[in-house]
């Protein structure tokens, strides 16, 4: 949710400074158009400027060739110079028309120019008389002189009067150039500060927006790694429902930890039905598979997570990894019952969000484990109750039929000899009558055990029903199964049998057995020839053990 309203700021954040690069761009443009335009009419209003002054120069110089030319006639009466005078006569004229049409716009330069026009036209009729005087007199001197020398003075106050309209342009013209380069500098400051900001801005959006990317693929990676977690504790979760048993619930835990669990050891342990020891049901990694006592372990001692991440924290005393190592310990809980710890070793680290992120996975590990291993006891103990005998703990008649087809099938294939003994007590209905049900169900609990304890792991031993029992001994010949029989036997009759403080007495059982394959292939050949030897001991006194191999003369012999 908070990572949600970040991410909205964010892109907030971004819109905001993105458009106002683009604004800040877009007013730029505007500004460079309009300062573009107005420095166009500068630069106009300048060469214009420069067009007055040339017409001007133009004017003085039409002035000074006619004057030239006007000497030359009177000097040398050449034609020529009397013609070019007249030229540049008439180009002064051209001229001062241009710059009178050139400043138009312009009061002051017109007034002045109306002054120098009338100067003109008097240097120009000067230029006419004194011409005319010439051809007309020839070369006279004082005449000419008069003449030379009011239009000296002329051309003095015309080429002052020049001079003042050129000042005028000049002094417009560096106004001009100030107002352009003002212009410039306002532009060039404006366009600079204007893109320095906006690539500022852009830059902040960039990185924004790049950084709220990169947010996004972790979280996106967070997001993949949390539903590959989903997915993978639901898969353990399936599978460990379909285990039969805690030895291949171990395969299960121990391969999901793993992959759980990467770079780190660890192990399941649980708690032993006496609640002393806890032994491990998955181990994975460097993870140490002895067992240890409950109080060993923090989590187990509190019923909490303990974590030990930095060296100065408390340590279980059940973890031995080293100095370089963490480690997290969490109780594993179901139905309000401590079952045993996950446990979990890993490399030391000041990664804060990373020790929260072992610790939320590990949790979810333990809770799924946790409820699995709860659902596997209650399995398993229901399967208990419904193979074993509650009286004496031994397996009852129907698994004891499944049991002896498999051993059948087994002793097929590996040619080997396979004994069933069928076991009853003797007078156990007067023994009832004597004592009591009560007591008889004692005898019966002491059979059972004394049963249990005399045969091998692979033997397998029942309660056939009442006061019967079921021996199956697989690999046991006639002989080997008239040895245990026997001294079963003997075991059953030097039982000090008492209940309280009451003494029960002894009691005596008979046994017959059948070999596979002598006697029968089939469990209910099998059964009825053992029955059958059974009944014969019964008929030849009690107390006794008969087999197929059994010697006639040993039969009837008394074995107390
Ligand atoms: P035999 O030597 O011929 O076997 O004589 P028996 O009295 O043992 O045989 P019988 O079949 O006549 O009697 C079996 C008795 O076992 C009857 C019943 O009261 C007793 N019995 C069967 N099941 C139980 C049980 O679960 N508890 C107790 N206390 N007695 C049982
Ligand atoms: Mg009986
Ligand atoms: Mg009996």
């Amino acid at each position: 949710m908070s990572y949600l309203n970040h991410s909205h700021k964010r892109l907030r954040t971004i819109d905001l400074t993105f458009s106002a690069a683009l604004l800040l761009l877009t007013v730029m443009l505007v500004l460079s158009y309009f300062i573009r335009t107005e420095l166009v009419q500068t630069n106009v209003l300048t060469q214009h400027t420069y067009d007055v002054i040339m017409a001007v120069d133009n004017l003085n110089n039409s002035m000074l060739q006619a004057e030239s030319s006007r000497r030359g006639y009177i000097l040398t009466g050449n034609v020529q110079q009397k013609s070019r005078c007249e030229i540049f006569a008439q180009s002064a004229q051209e001229n001062l028309n241009e710059v009178k049409e050139l400043t138009g716009d312009n009061q002051s330069q017109q007034r002045r120019l109306v002054k120098l026009q009338e100067m003109i036209q008097r240097k120009i009729t000067i230029f006419k008389l004194s011409i005319s005087h010439y051809d007309r007199m020839g070369f006279r001197g004082p005449e000419q002189a008069q003449l030379t020398e009011e239009g000296t003075s002329l051309m003095t106050a015309i080429r002052a009067g020049i001079d003042e309209i050129k000042s005028h342009e000049k002094t417009l013209l560096s106004e001009r150039r100030a107002r352009e380069r003002t212009t410039l500098l306002i532009l060039t400051v404006v366009v600079l500060s204007g893109i320095v900001i906006a690539i500022i801005l852009l830059s902040l959006s960039y990185y924004i927006a790049r950084h709220e990317s990169r947010s996004h693929i972790i979280v996106a990676g967070d997001l993949q790694a949390a539903n590959r977690d989903i997915s993978d504790l639901s898969s353990m979760t399936q599978l460990l429902q379909s285990c039969s048993n805690f030895e291949e619930a171990r395969g299960i835990l121990t391969c999901y930890g793993e992959k759980f669990f990467p770079n780190a050891s660890g192990g399941i342990y649980l708690l032993n039905p006496s609640r002393t020891l806890m032994t491990d049901a998955a181990a994975w990694g460097a993870a140490d598979r002895r067992p240890f006592t409950p109080d060993q372990c923090w989590a187990m001692r509190l019923g909490q997570t303990h974590l030990s991440a930095a060296a100065s924290d408390v340590e279980c005393q059940h973890v031995e990894m080293g100095d370089a190592w963490a480690h997290l310990c969490i109780p594993l809980a179901a139905h309000h019952e401590t079952l045993g710890t996950l446990h979990l070793g890993f490399p030391r680290t000041e990664d804060t969000d990373h020790l929260e992120r072992i610790r939320l996975k590990a949790a979810a590990f333990a809770e799924q484990v946790a409820l699995a291993v709860r659902s596997l006891q209650l399995r398993e103990q229901l399967r208990e109750l419904s193979i074993r005998d509650p009286l004496t703990a031994l397996l009852n008649r129907r698994h004891m039929e499944e049991s002896l087809l498999r051993e059948i099938s087994r002793a097929t294939r590996t040619s080997q000899p396979l004994s069933v003994v069928m076991l009853d007590v003797d007078h156990f209905k007067s023994f009832n009558d004597t004592f009591g049900h009560e007591a008889g169900d004692h005898v019966l609990k002491e059979v059972g055990q004394l049963l249990q304890k005399n045969v091998r792991d692979s033997d397998i031993a029942c309660r056939f029903g009442g006061e019967e029992f079921t021996l199956i001994l697989p690999e046991a010949d006639c002989d080997t199964a008239l040895e245990i029989c026997d001294r079963i036997r003997s075991a059953v009759k030097g039982l000090q049998l008492a209940m309280g403080r009451q003494h029960l007495g002894h009691v005596t059982i008979s046994a017959g057995i059948a070999v596979f394959p002598a006697d029968g292939d089939t469990i209910q050949q099998l059964l009825a020839t053992a029955d059958e030897a059974l009944y014969e001991a019964k008929e030849l006194g009690r107390d006794r053990v008969i087999a197929s191999c059994t010697a006639p003369a040993s039969q009837t012999e008394d074995q107390s």
